[in-house]
């Protein structure tokens, strides 16, 4: 269960309640505040505060004295211009605080993204709640056989029953330990920064996540990308869908330039300019290895 009824009632409360303020707000990201989206079995994501709108990019690339009054039609031009030219600084005057719910070794990988502020649920001071992430049948898969930092084919049949019978007993039992562990049911229970070292890393846990939007663009765009784990990626696709009602014109850009785009070498381009010619291109005559062939073939469709 992403959030029990007690929490759903908090975030309620908070909605309910508004401020008068001379600061921007924008009504996509006020409809988001404090609501939990669900991401996986029991996590989630929700805007907890943001800071700025696609007007405080412009405004600080302008080094306006007001809001300005240029149209959206120049604020999207602008917008434009600074991410395909990688003028990135406006972007970091908007800024967002998400209260993430998530599994460990989901948290593992997010973490390495330092250029944010993390304050995590403290495991030394309270109780974990029993909560494991278990795969979705569709997404038991099988090791990759090309790519060894990936999946391949959905196990199927007897295989699928047998892991997911291992992931939910050994969960099951590491918790039911932990427990016994922390009891100070005549004994001293074990210090909880200790007993923790049993659960294992599909135990969900929470932080509160702040960054810019400079850096989330960063994030999403390794972690939105086809190659992240799917368990990453669909927190940070839940993030893009608030993304893009936060501000719209830096989202497209950023889909356009960034989630979209790609970035040739100086090789990959002379074949292109090559192919354009008529000239016939493949990986013996391209100066490219195997590999880089085709990613090149993959970055522009070739078949
Ligand atoms: C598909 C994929 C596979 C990965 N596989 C592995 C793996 O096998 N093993 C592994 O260890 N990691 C792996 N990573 C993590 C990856 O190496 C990065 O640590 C992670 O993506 C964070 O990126 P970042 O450092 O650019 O982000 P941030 O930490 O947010 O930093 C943003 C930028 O700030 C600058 N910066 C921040 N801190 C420093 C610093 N201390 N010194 C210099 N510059 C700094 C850099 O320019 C950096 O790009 C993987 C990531 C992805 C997306």
């Amino acid at each position: 269960m992403p959030v029990t009824p007690a929490q759903q009632a908090e975030i309620d409360e908070a909605r309910r309640q508004s401020h008068p303020t001379m600061r921007a707000t924008v009504p996509g990201m006020e409809a988001h505040l404090f609501t939990a989206h669900p991401v996986l079995d029991h996590g989630f994501i929700r805007v907890v505060d943001y800071m700025g709108d696609d007007a405080a990019i412009t405004q600080a690339a302008r080094v306006s004295y007001g809001r300005g009054t240029k149209q959206v039609t120049n604020d999207a031009g602008l917008i434009r211009y600074l991410m395909r030219h990688w003028h990135s600084t406006p972007f970091e005057m908007c800024e967002v605080k998400l209260h993430v719910k998530l599994p460990v070794f989901v948290a593992r990988q997010w973490i390495r993204h330092r250029t944010a502020n993390v304050n995590e649920y403290s495991a030394r001071y309270s109780i974990l709640d029993r909560e494991f992430y278990i795969p979705a049948p569709e997404a038991l898969a099988a090791q990759s056989t090309v790519n060894n930092q990936g999946r391949g084919d959905v196990l199927a049949g007897d295989e699928a029953a047998r892991v997911l019978e291992i992931l939910k007993g050994d969960s099951t039992r590491c918790y039911d330990h932990y427990q016994e562990m922390l009891s100070a049911d005549g004994q001293a229970g074990l210090a909880r920064e200790l007993a923790r070292m049993n659960l294992p890393a599909n135990v969900y846990t929470q932080w509160y996540w702040k960054v810019d939007l400079h850096n989330l663009f960063h994030f999403l765009r390794l972690r939105a990308d086809a190659h992240a784990q799917m368990e990453i990626r669909v927190y940070a696709d839940a993030i893009c869908q608030v993304v893009a009602d936060w501000v719209p014109l830096a989202y497209s850009a950023f889909e356009d330039y960034r989630l979209g785009g790609v970035t040739l070498s100086s090789k990959a381009m002379e074949c292109v300019r090559r192919m354009v010619k008529g000239e016939s291109v493949d990986q013996a005559n391209s100066g490219m290895s195997a590999g880089e062939w085709r990613e090149f073939e993959g970055a522009i469709e070739l078949n």
